[in-house]
């Protein structure tokens, strides 16, 4: 009966996964969303439309299947909806976890007029996590193994979605990476409150069975040369990420107290996940006054993480206003459940302290015209300068390029600004200058999401195979 009601739109509402209580989850490092049942995915998943041209598909960076598959849900076929679901999409129990989806393809829903988009993100989570609960594992039984061999530098989205589609494709990759455990960004950068480690150590069970070989703890051009690699593999893919963190410009950002964004998250999951070489590598925000500089998601993510290692006070200072924020919108507002308290439209101008971080020294804007990328141009208020307290500072203002030395040597050519060049139009989809070398994720496009690395890995794999006359 209610897979005949085609309004079903009106009489269920969007219902969003139930959070676990601010009070409960500031003092864990969990997951905050409790698992969807199966009637509510079912009823979810009815809500849709089926549009004859779904937006949310076109938004979707990797052009998710998405109303085809809410249909199989509503109709309870979990092993149809997971095959379908990997078609087009390497980690989708990740992006349906971490993708900002009020930017992305719940952003474009028909039924954002008025009614509430259709919950995509929890449903692509539900599909992946119920199939795999069930048992579920990709099917490998008709792809022709060749003997062909790819080496792929990053085990980050990008570089993992590179070797799905290259091992279903008969080719096998051997992933390199510096760390010791699979994910890049995902394993060591975003939290386990958004993403727990348990998801990624289940996708590496899942690569290895498939075929997938991976040498870890191994960084390319330290424990193993590129020239190794362009010798004994018939190409590579390098997915290795943006790690040069931006800096401020300001006085008083090497004060004592002051981190960059990214090693004091770090530290925090070498801690979690026994990783910690010295304890003194951890940096631990408990019982301090910290300030956050930024407003993306690494700054939330920095938020959220001092919240639970029980800060005194986070206070997170943005130079536009709440609705310029470029992190999802979703996270500003559980970070602000969490207890973090923001002041908008306040731009740092020093650090100041005597040897040891004292407060911030910011200035009041508004917003004037926009700039070239249409975002609104903050504007300093003349006379507006106030110092927040804080003995300790995050700095999460993004990411800048980091191309390795070695990429002249081995002709991979970069922008000015140090992005690796690897055209998705060129002839073999993301090939560098190297005909052997291909790329993508940020260290091509600059520092983005999970899911256009997925995007770009994927195609690139396609490239590769063209390449390679598979
Ligand atoms: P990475 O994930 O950075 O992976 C690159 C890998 O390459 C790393 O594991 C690195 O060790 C390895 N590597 C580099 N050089 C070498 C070498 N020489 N030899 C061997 N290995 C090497 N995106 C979202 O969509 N949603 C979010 O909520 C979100 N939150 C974020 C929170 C934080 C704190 C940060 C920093 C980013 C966040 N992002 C988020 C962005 C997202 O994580 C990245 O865009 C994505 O991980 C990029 O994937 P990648 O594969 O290109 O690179
Ligand atoms: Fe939405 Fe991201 Fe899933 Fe695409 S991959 S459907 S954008 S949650």
């Amino acid at each position: 009966e209610r897979l005949n009601n085609d309004f079903q739109f009106v009489e269920v509402g969007r219902v969003d996964p139930k959070k676990v209580p601010a009070r409960k989850r500031k003092k864990e490092f969990k997951e905050i969303y409790t698992p969807i049942t199966q009637n509510q995915a079912a009823s979810q998943s009815h809500r849709c439309l089926e549009c004859g041209n779904p937006y949310c598909e076109w938004k979707c960076p990797v052009h998710n299947y998405i109303p085809n598959w809410l249909k199989l849900v509503a109709e309870g076929n979990i092993m149809k909806a997971v095959e379908l679901c990997h078609q087009t999409n390497s980690l989708p129990e990740v992006c349906g976890r971490v993708c900002p989806q009020d930017r992305l393809c719940e952003g474009d829903c028909t039924l954002n007029d008025g009614y509430g988009a259709v919950t995509i993100g929890s449903v692509e989570k539900y599909i992946t996590d119920t199939a795999f609960a069930l048992g579920w594992k990709p099917d490998m039984s008709k792809v022709v193994r060749t003997d062909k061999r790819v080496a792929v530098i990053g085990a980050g989205p990008a570089g993992l979605a590179c070797a799905d589609v290259l091992v279903r494709s008969g080719v096998t990759p051997v992933v390199f990476d510096i760390y010791p455990e699979i994910g890049g960004l995902l394993t060591f950068g975003i939290p386990e409150f958004k993403l727990e480690k348990s998801v990624m150590a289940r996708r590496r069970n899942v690569f290895e069975e498939m075929g997938v070989e991976f040498r870890l703890s191994t960084e390319v051009g330290k424990h193993i040369q590129m020239s190794d690699l362009l010798s004994d593999f018939d190409a590579v893919f390098m997915g290795m990420g943006t790690y040069t963190s931006m800096q401020g410009d300001f006085p008083g950002e090497n004060l004592a107290g002051v981190h960059a964004a990214l090693p004091f998250l770090i530290s925090n999951v070498n801690r979690r996940l026994g990783f910690e070489v010295s304890t003194e590598d951890f940096i631990n925000m408990q019982g301090k006054r910290v300030v956050v500089l930024g407003g993306g998601d690494t700054a939330m993510d920095c938020n959220r993480t001092s919240i639970r290692q029980q800060a005194a006070s986070v206070t997170c200072a943005y130079r536009r206003d709440e609705a310029n924020m470029p992190g999802s919108r979703r996270e500003v507002s559980n970070a602000r459940e969490e207890g973090v308290n923001f002041m908008f439209n306040r731009q740092p101008v020093a650090i100041v302290g005597d040897g040891q971080v004292e407060g911030v020294k910011v200035v009041s804007t508004e917003l004037g015209e926009p700039d070239e990328n249409g975002r609104r141009r903050p504007e300093v208020i003349p006379g507006s300068e106030e110092i927040i307290p804080a003995d300790a500072v995050l700095v999460a203002f993004g990411f800048r390029p980091s191309p390795a030395e070695w990429f002249g040597q081995h002709q991979v050519s970069t922008s000015d600004s140090g992005l690796v060049t690897a055209p998705e139009q060129a002839d073999f989809a993301f090939q560098t200058s190297n005909p052997k070398v291909f790329a993508g994720g940020d260290m091509v496009r600059g520092s983005d999401l999970v899911v256009t690395a997925i995007w770009e890995g994927r195609q690139a794999a396609e490239g590769i195979l063209d390449y390679l006359d598979i």
